[in-house]
């Protein structure tokens, strides 16, 4: 069995992440009449440096960076403005987020064999360190200096509420993944609904989906779960914030 098949058999829906490039771009371009020249790119994905072969970097230039470990939007509310005030006139917003999770020539996720070594690593090594730490306890060990420790210690926090859930499921590397793409979908959907009145623009397009990073000689591959274009206008409200007046903030 290749490791495509594998693949295939662990995400039926999932696409090359060339496909799914070609495909949403074609979409924003042909079906929704977008300038994608005149478009902000954003993500929130993992740090991982294999993270930077997602192909829409390839096209889309500058991405604004808003993810951190595990591919939580660790940017937060002051990133997601920062974002909508950089969008250029007469453009729009598309933000491409999600997990990510390697698989190995066996089909085992979680592992995956990168570029230039001849050993397996995990990936996400994030999500892999966390859900080790749920099975075994334990914790950072900066736990008293978070500020060292600062995305790990709050990746985790963020899971812990679904440890049971993940710590029952047949495959737990694949369940944390699924947790994390849904933690990660609800702060994206909550940051933008909080940050409706800042977006130089009236659309955002938002792409989800689990990355699969596969091994060097194959195509990673995206397995989309949600695609949307809100209306900013029309984005709920979430936690209006109106304290945020100072000059600065509004040139962020
Ligand atoms: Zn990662």
């Amino acid at each position: 069995m290749s490791i495509q098949d594998h693949l295939l058999r662990e995400y039926p829906n999932a696409d090359t992440g060339q496909n799914v490039t070609d495909k949403y771009l074609g979409f924003l371009s042909d079906e929704f009449k977008s300038d994608l020249n005149k478009m902000l790119f954003a993500t929130s994905v993992c740090s991982d440096d294999v993270n930077v072969s997602t192909d829409f970097r390839k096209v889309l230039k500058r991405p604004f960076s808003m993810g951190g470990l595990g591919g939580l939007p660790f940017a937060g509310y002051t990133g997601m403005v920062a974002f909508a005030h950089h969008i250029p006139d007469g453009g729009d917003g598309f933000i491409f987020y999600g997990p990510h999770i390697g698989i190995n020539s066996e089909g085992r996720l979680g592992r995956m064999l990168r570029q230039g070594q001849s050993h397996e690593t995990n990936s996400c090594g994030a999500l892999m360190l966390a859900l080790d730490r749920f099975k075994n306890g334990g914790s950072s060990p900066l736990m008293e200096a978070k500020h060292l420790d600062f995305e790990q210690i709050q990746l985790e926090e963020a899971l812990s509420p679904f440890k049971e859930r993940i710590l029952s499921a047949d495959n737990q590397a694949k369940e944390i993944t699924e947790v994390a793409m849904e933690v990660i979908h609800r702060r994206i959907r909550k940051l933008s609904g909080m940050a409706k009145k800042e977006f130089n623009c009236d659309r955002l397009f938002c792409l989800g989906g689990v990355i699969i990073n596969t091994d060097p000689g194959t195509p990673d591959y995206v397995d989309v779960r949600h695609f949307s274009m809100y209306n900013v206008n029309d984005l709920e409200e979430i936690y209006p914030i109106s304290l945020l007046e100072s000059e600065a903030f509004k040139a962020l």
